[in-house]
């Protein structure tokens, strides 16, 4: 790529916040707005996020659950209601004090979650275990005034969905938290090519009200982790501070079991540190708003456009593809679907319209091949599919080749202090060994993985003995 047409992205060994800053900007994906840590999500970024919201809503549907929409606003009472709750939203609270120049009788918080919406809810339409289960869900934005912020992974104001269901059993609220945090780790291996870590989250680390907290962990370029999704098993804890109570099958009066779980635009940003390079962004195949671009070579000679048209419509059932017919030059548009990080090029000239072919480039690995035309409606898809796959087995060789087994403290600090990565270490259950392993190592505890292994018989903090395995890593 000649220099002249590469738009400086910061490189990623060099500096990767900034290189992640450059990048989606741009890419185009988010502006800044005049709010500290509010963003504006541009077309492309939005086109991004809706692909993922059609795949997961689709899957949140299949599993029998519904869409509803509860209001922006919580009174302060309500908020107050489950203590642990409001102890651990209370910070990141954002109030709204006045409607027009009246001061209001009760100030409203602007939902950071939705639990208690729906748990207000939940009480005056569940009655009997006929009524079971609820399985709701909202798409819907929600605001944390966080401290630090960065564009999709920490921002004050993001867009998730949020899950929250009733069931009659502690059983059925288990699966339930089970079986969507399984939707999410399919989501993120199947459409995003992201590995994920599936686990539970410690005390110190589950969510403000919760019995337990699962979670799926990724593990970015430079080596720290991001939490990419949540699902909560939420007991009996809410049902009873908003009475949501049932007639159980022998007409016993009982407490409702709930879950509640959520995913964020934050996903995005995991799809960005995750397979982004040098060149900019790398959207994988499956969640691309475009996967294959057109670019004419030549384009004012006779018949180029015409041809490169034609191919886009012949094209257009089998991928999503765009066209840039604009007079800016190839090498412009080379670099800015690269930037744009859009898996696939065709790059068609007078001479391969002779020559009966075209040219695919492919944007993860940088390779040309030549193409017959008569053979690009089998092999875009195919190629399309190899790019998913080299994407998702790339981001797992990184992953693999950035965890390892720490049994000693010294080993723990000097891996985290040198590289990074995941650290699997074995813990007493303790919280002053989780704080401790903070303070020396900047790393907090991502899970207690489902699949346990017993690497070492003591904790790798106190030494005394330990039955979990954690998974350890400097997060975002
Ligand atoms: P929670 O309701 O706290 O379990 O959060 C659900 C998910 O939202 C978490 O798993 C995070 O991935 C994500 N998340 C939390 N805070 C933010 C934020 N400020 N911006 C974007 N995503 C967030
Ligand atoms: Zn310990």
């Amino acid at each position: 790529m000649a220099k002249e047409f590469v738009k400086d992205v910061t490189g990623m060994d060099e500096d990767f916040a900034q290189w992640y800053t450059d990048v989606v900007k741009k890419a185009e994906l988010v502006d800044y707005s005049s709010v500290r840590g509010s963003m504006i999500i541009r077309p492309y970024g939005y086109a991004i996020w809706e692909n993922i919201k059609n795949a997961l809503d689709a899957k949140i549907k299949e599993t029998g659950h519904e869409n509803v929409y509860m209001p922006l606003f919580i009174p302060e009472s309500l908020l107050q209601r489950e203590k642990d709750h409001i102890e651990g939203f209370a910070p990141e609270v954002a109030w709204v004090t006045h409607g027009g120049e009246e001061e209001l009788a009760e100030r409203l918080c602007v939902r950071p979650t939705s639990e208690v919406l729906f748990g207000e809810h939940y009480k005056n339409i569940i009655h009997s275990y006929r009524d079971l289960p609820k399985l709701y869900n909202q798409w819907a934005n929600v605001v944390r005034w966080e401290k630090t912020t960065r564009p999709f992974l920490r921002t004050l104001e993001f867009l998730w969905q949020e899950g929250h269901t009733c069931h009659e059993t502690d059983e059925d609220a288990h699966e339930e938290t089970v079986r969507m945090l399984e939707v999410y780790a399919e989501l993120c291996e199947e459409l995003l090519a992201i590995p994920v870590v599936k686990g539970q989250k410690t005390e110190k680390e589950k969510f403000a009200g919760a019995k337990y907290t699962y979670t799926i962990e990724s593990l970015m370029h430079d080596g720290k982790a991001l939490q990419s999704g949540t699902s909560h098993h939420l007991g009996d804890g809410f049902a009873k501070a908003f009475g949501i109570q049932f007639t159980d099958r022998e007409g016993k009066l009982q407490h409702v079991q709930q879950t509640s779980w959520g995913l964020t635009t934050r996903i995005i940003g995991a799809m960005i540190m995750v397979h982004g390079d040098d060149r900019g962004l790398v959207v994988p195949p499956r969640v691309a708003p475009t996967q294959l671009m057109i670019v004419p070579i030549a384009q004012h000679k006779e018949g180029v456009l015409d041809f490169a048209y034609d191919l886009k419509e012949k094209l257009s059932s089998v991928a999503r593809v765009g066209i840039d017919a604009s007079d800016k030059k190839p090498g412009w548009k080379f670099n800015e679907y690269e930037m744009k990080g859009i898996p696939m090029r065709l790059e068609v000239g007078p001479r391969d319209i002779e020559n009966g072919q075209v040219i695919l480039a492919r944007r993860d690995t940088g390779e040309k091949v030549t193409v017959p035309v008569g053979e690009l409606v089998k092999r875009v898809p195919e190629l399309l599919e190899e790019i998913q796959n080299t994407l998702f087995e790339k981001a797992r060789e990184h992953r693999e080749e950035m965890t390892i087994i720490a049994l000693g403290f010294d080993e723990f600090k000097q891996v985290m202090a040198e590289k990074g990565g995941f650290v699997k270490a074995m813990w007493c259950g303790e919280l002053a060994c989780e704080e401790k392993i903070k303070e020396e190592t900047s790393a907090t505890s991502r899970c207690m993985p489902f699949e346990q292994e017993k690497v070492a018989d003591t904790c790798v903090c106190c030494g005394k003995d330990a039955e979990k395995l954690v998974y350890w890593a400097k997060a975002y």
